[in-house]
C-alpha cells in the first residue's frame, strides 16, 4: 500500500510552495561591507574580488547612497591607513580614515546604520591585531595590553558617528573592556556586535588583499579559533554574553553553518554571520567562467544562512541580492 504522505503535493505551483516556504530571506537581512582609503575619487577594484572596491571617503559616501536606497540597513566599515605602526595609530586617531568616512556618511545617510569594525590588524606594521612582545616573530599578541588600544578605537569610532562597534580580534575580554570604554565616554546606547565566533581561516585570502591587512609573519592561531571546534564556540558566545554583548557573530559562514545553529540554539541574541571574501570570490570566479548560475548560487546561499540560524548576514554580495530581492 502507498503511503498517505505525498510531500509532492505541496510542490506542484509555485504559488503553493511560496505559501510554504518556510525561511524567507529579505533585504533587512543585510549588512555590506565597505574599504575606506585615503584620498579622492578613489574607486581600487580588488583583484581576487571582482565587484569590490577600496573607496575614498567620497566614493564611500556615494556607495552609502546607493546601498539606502536598495533598502540595506546597514554598513560595516574597513579601514586601510596612509601610514601603519605598532601602535596602531590610524584605528584610533580622530582623524583616521574609519572615523572619517563614518563621520560622512552619518551626514550624508543619517539613518544608515554605520557599523565600525574595531581591531587592529588594518593598522599595525606587522599586520597582527595587536601589540606584540619586541622582538616576536610568531604573532602571540600581548591580550592585555591590546585592549587599551581597542578601548580607544571603539571610543574614537563613537565619537566620529558610528552606531555599532564590532571587535573582530578575538582578544579575551574585549567585549568587557569596549562596553566599560564606550559607557565611560557616554556611549551607553551604543551596542557591540562581537565577533565572537571566529575561526582562523584560509577563507580570509582575498580580504586581506581588501585591507592589506595580511600579518608580516606568523599567523592569526594564537588568537583565533582552530576550525575542528565547535563547542569552544558556545564557550566563547558566553563569555562575550556575560560581557555585555549586544549581537553575536560567526565568521566564516559557509563552512560553519553548524556553529551558526549551535550558537543560534545556544543564546537569545541576534546571531549575524559573516559570508566572507573567500566565499564570495570562489561563487564569482565559477559564475564569471559560466559554471554556475551567479544569481540562484547566491540566493541559495544567503538563504541557508538564515535556514541554519543567522538573523543577519555581513555579504559583499549585498547589493546584488537587495537588487534580485527587489
Ligand atoms: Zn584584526
Amino acid at each position: 500500500m502507498f503511503p498517505q504522505h505525498r510531500p509532492r503535493r505541496l510542490r506542484t505551483h509555485p504559488q503553493l510552495r511560496r505559501m510554504v516556504r518556510e525561511t524567507v530571506l529579505t533585504t533587512s537581512d543585510l549588512i555590506y561591507p565597505l574599504f575606506a582609503v585615503p584620498g579622492e575619487g578613489i574607486a581600487n577594484e580588488v583583484k581576487s574580488m571582482p565587484g569590490v572596491f577600496q573607496l575614498s571617503v567620497d566614493k564611500i559616501v556615494e556607495e552609502a547612497k546607493e546601498v539606502y536606497d536598495l533598502g540595506i540597513p546597514a554598513i560595516i566599515l574597513f579601514g586601510i591607513p596612509t601610514d601603519k605602526d605598532v601602535d596602531a595609530t590610524g584605528a584610533w586617531h580622530d582623524c583616521g580614515i574609519v572615523q572619517k568616512a563614518a563621520t560622512a556618511v552619518k551626514q550624508a545617510v543619517p539613518d544608515l546604520i554605520v557599523i565600525a569594525d574595531t581591531c587592529l590588524c588594518e593598522y599595525t606594521s606587522h599586520g597582527h591585531c595587536g601589540y606584540l612582545q619586541v622582538g616576536d616573530l610568531t604573532g602571540r599578541v600581548l591580550n592585555d595590553p591590546t585592549l587599551e588600544l581597542l578601548k580607544k578605537t571603539a571610543v574614537s569610532q563613537a565619537q566620529a558617528g558610528a552606531d555599532i562597534i564590532a571587535p573582530s580580534g578575538m582578544m579575551d575580554g574585549f567585549v568587557q573592556a569596549i562596553r566599560s570604554g564606550l559607557d565611560e565616554a557616554g556611549f551607553q546606547d551604543t551596542p557591540i556586535l562581537s565577533y565572537a565566533a571566529k575561526y582562523a581561516s584560509a577563507y580570509y585570502g582575498p580580504f586581506r588583499d581588501a585591507a592589506e591587512s595580511a600579518p608580516q609573519f606568523g599567523d592569526r592561531r594564537t588568537y583565533q579559533m582552530d576550525p575542528a571546534n565547535a563547542r569552544e564556540a558556545i564557550k566563547e558566545i558566553e563569555l562575550d554574553i556575560a560581557e555585555g554583548a549586544d549581537m553575536l557573530m560567526v565568521k566564516p559562514a559557509l563552512a560553519y553553518m553548524d556553529i551558526i545553529w549551535r550558537v543560534k540554539e545556544a543564546c537569545n541574541l541576534p546571531v549575524a554571520a559573516y559570508n566572507v571574501s573567500g566565499e564570495y570570490s570562489m561563487v564569482k570566479a565559477a559564475a564569471l567562467n559560466g559554471w554556475v548560475d551567479e544569481e540562484r548560487v547566491v540566493m541559495e546561499t544567503l538563504t541557508s544562512f538564515k535556514r541554519a540560524g543567522a538573523d543577519l548576514i555581513l555579504t559583499y554580495h549585498a547589493k546584488d541580492a537587495a537588487w534580485w530581492l527587489g
